[in-house]
């Protein structure tokens, strides 16, 4: 069976090439799985933008409303790192309508996957950290209000800590958060998630994957999961501009194998998205991204 990926061309908000956020990544991305073989006609589907309601399951009403009327404060624009106009507004919204719809198509398919997505850092309150709405905790209550899933779990492995996920999904006891990211990265104030492991840099290959083949097994005992959420941010990478764990291509490519292949032979639906990835060369951070289709293709 081809993977089932969802992606809307205007994932990309157009900013300058030398903006600080690569968002030319996202049709770079595209342009590698179809490369790749992975773009398949019948396995790709457009999400819908979010409607406010979805929004308002993980956000304040006021937030949302003044993300989608682009009257965001400058003072929170600043955290978030770049100004809410129409774009990033819409982008928003649909990164976030098509984490749901790729979490509808793994609930269907057993594994999907978002060409966007994994905005975590974005809080109930406010977006910050290159995050305007929180996609997977979104798509989390999405499913638990519709009753298409009970027990969530948040596996997210981006080399930053899921401070906002955790915020917005603290007082919900069915979704359980863990993130595993580097100690010294952003954010330095981080928001407890239900299990947080912390990291030193320069962390490779070898014992990173060790530490994760051993909570693996703990988190999937926790509960009967319905699904997991995977954030396979590449920024864990040696090469990324923001991390500092030092993995390697094959060691990205392991880290996926290994969350994936634990959560299928289980029985266990998977919704990956990206999250994050920082490089000058974005057709390198691409390739780095395509990586997560390519090992959930052989799950599919
Ligand atoms: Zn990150």
């Amino acid at each position: 069976m081809p993977l089932q990926i969802v992606h809307h061309p205007d994932y990309d908000a157009g900013f300058a090439v030398n903006h600080r956020f690569p968002m030319s990544k996202y049709p770079l991305l595209m342009q590698a799985l179809h490369v790749r073989g992975l773009i398949q006609a019948e396995a790709l589907s457009m999400p819908e933008p979010a409607p406010a309601s979805w929004l308002k399951f993980a956000h304040s009403a006021d937030y949302v409303d003044q993300v989608i009327t682009c009257s965001v404060p400058e003072k929170i624009e600043r955290e978030i790192g770049f100004p809410v106009g129409p774009r990033v507004s819409l982008r928003a919204q649909l990164a976030a309508g098509g984490t749901v719809l790729a979490a509808r198509l793994a609930l269907v398919n057993g594994i999907a996957c978002n060409t966007a997505g994994g905005s975590h850092h974005a809080r109930r309150a406010q977006g910050a950290g290159f995050c305007t709405f929180n996609d997977v905790a979104v798509a989390s209550l999405v499913l638990r209000a519709e009753g298409a899933a009970e027990n969530i779990l948040i596996v997210d492995l981006d080399v930053h800590q899921g401070d906002g996920t955790a915020d917005i999904l603290k007082d919900e006891p069915r979704a359980f958060t863990f993130s595993m990211h580097g100690e010294r990265n952003y954010p330095v104030r981080k928001i407890a998630s239900d299990l947080d492991v912390a990291l030193s840099d320069g962390t490779g290959d070898a014992a990173y994957l060790v530490r994760l083949g051993a909570i693996l097994p703990e988190l999937s005992a926790k509960a009967g999961w319905d699904i997991v959420f995977y954030n396979a941010g590449v920024d864990v990478h040696a090469e990324d501009r923001l991390g500092r764990l030092s993995l390697s291509d094959d060691g990205l490519r392991a880290r996926d194998a290994t969350v994936i292949g634990h959560f299928r032979a289980l029985g266990i639906p998977v919704c990956g998205v990206i999250g994050g990835g920082y490089s000058t060369d974005v057709a390198v951070l691409a390739a780095r991204h395509a990586i997560l289709f390519e090992v959930a293709a052989t799950f599919a």
